[in-house]
């Protein structure tokens, strides 16, 4: 499984990655807020998004990021949200590079 080599803060509002095969992922928070896969925020059965995109604030961003065991990040988002974790795994699904986008099918 590929793991971070680094994780970065860039500012606010974006959350870089580099990843052991070198690839770097660059992440707008909102986006990955709107994506977040816990239990409050998808429904268990459908997979279907609670926190559906423009229903978020806009300024909403990460508190703290800590890493998990070692398969993911925690990320504590500062309009409370706290349950949400991020595997490695789905982090890299998650990347918005045009190479990757091109690899996987948008998420509707
Ligand atoms: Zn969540
Ligand atoms: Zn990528």
């Amino acid at each position: 499984m590929l793991r971070p080599q680094t994780i970065q803060k860039k500012d606010e509002r974006t959350l870089g990655i580099v990843w052991d095969d070198e690839h770097e992922s660059v992440y707008d928070t909102t986006y990955l807020r709107e994506n977040c896969t816990c239990a409050a925020c998808r429904d268990e059965w459908t997979g279907e998004k609670k926190a559906l995109p423009g229903s978020l604030p806009k300024a909403v961003h990460p508190l703290t990021i800590d890493s998990v065991g070692q398969y993911g990040l925690k990320i504590v988002w500062n309009d409370g949200h706290r349950t949400g974790i991020y595997t490695f795994e789905d982090l890299r699904k998650l990347c918005q590079c045009s190479s990757c986008r091109s690899l996987v099918p948008a998420v509707p």
